[in-house]
């Protein structure tokens, strides 16, 4: 079981579903509601994967301005603008990869504005366009903790979604179901959270760069028994790597963190730079953005409500610092990189003086400015020298 075949395997799933009058896809935000959607018997399409995937291939640099000149801003979530971007061209990376000819159809779409609204607007576009049902979860925002009444809010809210796709599906939920979904989602997020751990192992085993490719299922697949016996895989292969010694980096010399979203059009250059540096990016915020051990099978919509309100981009500053110190201290990191993504201030961490805090009590912190897919914001030449800069002076 390798991951690329884990993915080749859930996109011609999708396109299978899509076709058959008697399966029901539903578009789903990277952390929105996967487990409610699997257990009504729907198959899970997630449009910021798709963004992704525009990204890593460099595709999106023909659809951005696509979407640019049809009216959404070059300002805006740049997953938005490839994806937006690809549909008007009728193009996507899933046809060279897969043999895919286009994104499966939705039957419903559902958002969650735990991230950011930009996924609001990006949905609400594609409700027009296919006229299908659209639900979005809106709970508490930059909440400094997670209150008993922002818990209920969504519950209810959650609620309400199960009564939609009831409706669609002509059925009543089966708790059963939920149950199951939920402890499948648990068990697959508990792993994942283990082979991020396994990078406190000096040297590491694995870089941000490789688990940017491993985070796949956990993704796209919550609640699915495929996710959690590919980590389970992935877990036992990477604890070898650790009893070996194997380095993921070879000659780890400095340990770095790296906050913000990835630059998915340059991952393999940017593994390369820091692999040049003897520097291992042991840690980030993006990877464990999907760790949810607040799940609970036995109470699967308010443990699901909690973890998903809990979720760092959904808190407040000072929430966000002490996380970043808090991992700084487990990782035994060396100094932390700041991506400010033009088109994602959700997700850049370093326009309110975080940077500043960090390195005021010692924490080498610097930033680069870049972008999640819309390489017009970035410059190779510029952030090497940064980076270069910034580890030789650990
Ligand atoms: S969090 Fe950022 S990258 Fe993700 S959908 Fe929202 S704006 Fe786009």
């Amino acid at each position: 079981m390798n991951i690329k075949q884990v993915m080749k395997d859930y996109f011609l799933d999708l396109d299978q579903a899509a076709r058959d009058p008697d399966r029901r896809v539903a578009w789903c935000t990277s952390v929105g509601p996967a487990e409610i959607l699997r257990a009504m018997g729907f198959e899970v399409f997630f449009p910021e994967n798709h963004g992704a995937m525009l990204g890593a291939t460099r595709v999106c640099m023909d659809t951005i301005p696509k979407a640019n000149a049809f009216g959404y801003s070059p300002d805006i979530c740049s997953y938005l603008t490839s994806d937006v971007g690809a549909y008007l061209e009728g193009i996507t990376p899933l046809t060279k990869a897969y043999g895919i000819e286009s994104v499966p159809r939705p039957d419903i779409l559902v958002y969650n504005t735990n991230q950011c609204k930009d996924v609001m607007h990006w949905f609400e576009y594609y409700a027009r366009e296919f006229d299908v049902p659209i639900f979005g979860i809106h709970p508490p925002t930059n909440v400094p903790e997670v209150e008993e009444s922002h818990i209920a809010d969504v519950v209810l809210q959650f609620e309400e979604l199960i009564r939609v796709l009831e409706k669609m599906q002509g059925r009543a939920m089966r708790a059963e179901d939920l149950r199951k979904t939920c402890a499948l989602s648990k068990e697959a997020t508990d792993l994942w959270a283990e082979v991020l751990e396994t990078a406190m192992a000096r040297p590491s085993p694995l870089t941000f760069f490789d688990s940017t490719v491993y985070m796949g299922p956990i993704v796209v697949l919550r609640g699915t028994e495929v996710a959690r016996d590919y980590y389970h895989l992935l877990l036992t292969d990477l604890k070898i790597r650790v009893a070996a010694r194997v380095a993921a980096i070879p000659g780890e010399s400095k340990r770095i963190y790296w906050d913000g979203m990835p630059i998915w059009g340059r991952l393999r250059s940017m593994s390369e730079l820091f692999k040049d540096n003897q520097a291992c990016v042991v840690a980030s915020t993006y990877c464990n953005s999907w760790i949810f051990s607040d799940f609970d099978p036995d109470d699967p919509l308010p443990s699901m409500a909690y973890a998903y309100l809990k979720i760092f981009i959904n808190r407040n500053d000072q929430y966000k610092e002490d996380y970043i110190r808090k991992l700084v201290a487990e990782y035994a990191i060396d100094g932390v990189i700041f991506h400010d993504a033009k088109t994602c201030p959700n997700n850049s961490n370093s326009q309110y003086n975080l940077p500043s805090r960090l390195r005021k009590d010692g924490i080498p912190a610097v930033i680069i400015n870049g972008d999640l897919c819309d390489l017009r914001c970035y410059s190779d030449e510029q952030s090497s020298t940064v980076i270069e800069a910034f580890v030789e002076t650990l």
